[in-house]
């Protein structure tokens, strides 16, 4: 793990003063990381039956997909507001630096279906929670939520309370 922490660039002041920013970029061109966190995620939910693969925009779809092919899953993406070409359904979501309504095709998920909620990272759990709600609305089950990164102090998976929350890396 310590291998994959020294992948991730972080970056001081990004995008606002007093943020520092986890850059993934850096793991991501890295074949061999890149792999290993595909296949940890794919370890970690082999052996669940999950339907779809929810990914948050715009770096939840870096992984979604390779880790929805990998699960047998589909992919389906939570996109930020007024970006979905189809009807929607909105939530809206305070994050570490800002706020935001994230929505999703009304037709995305069926009732009953096993969803995993997939982000690079959690911070406040904010993002995650407005998803989870989105689902639920639409009548799926949230299955887990995983990311790559978590930054523990900000008690995101707090937010996420009741629910499996997985993370490859904390900080
Ligand atoms: P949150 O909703 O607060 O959990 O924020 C998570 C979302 O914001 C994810 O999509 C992350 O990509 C992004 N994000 C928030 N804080 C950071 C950070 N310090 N470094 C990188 N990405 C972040």
């Amino acid at each position: 793990m310590e291998q994959l922490k020294e992948k991730i660039r972080e970056v001081p002041d990004f995008p606002k003063p007093g943020i520092l920013f986890y850059d993934l970029t850096t793991l991501l061109k890295d074949s061999s990381s890149l792999r290993r966190v595909i296949d940890l995620l794919t370890q970690k939910y082999s052996d669940q039956k999950i339907d779809q693969v929810v990914a948050i925009e715009s770096r939840g779809f870096i992984f979604g997909p390779a880790l929805a092919c990998n699960l047998q899953a589909g992919f389906v993406p939570v996109r930020k507001e007024g970006r979905l070409p189809s009807d929607t359904i909105s939530a809206s979501y305070d994050l570490e630096y800002g706020q935001g309504v994230l929505e999703i095709h009304t037709d995305a998920i069926q009732k009953g279906e096993r969803v995993l909620v997939v982000d690079d990272l959690i911070a406040t759990g904010g993002t995650a929670d407005a998803t989870s709600r989105m689902v639920h609305q639409l009548g799926g089950e949230v299955a887990s939520f995983a990311f790559i990164v978590e930054l523990e102090f900000l008690k995101g998976r707090e937010k996420l309370d009741g629910f499996e929350v997985f993370s490859i890396l904390q900080y």
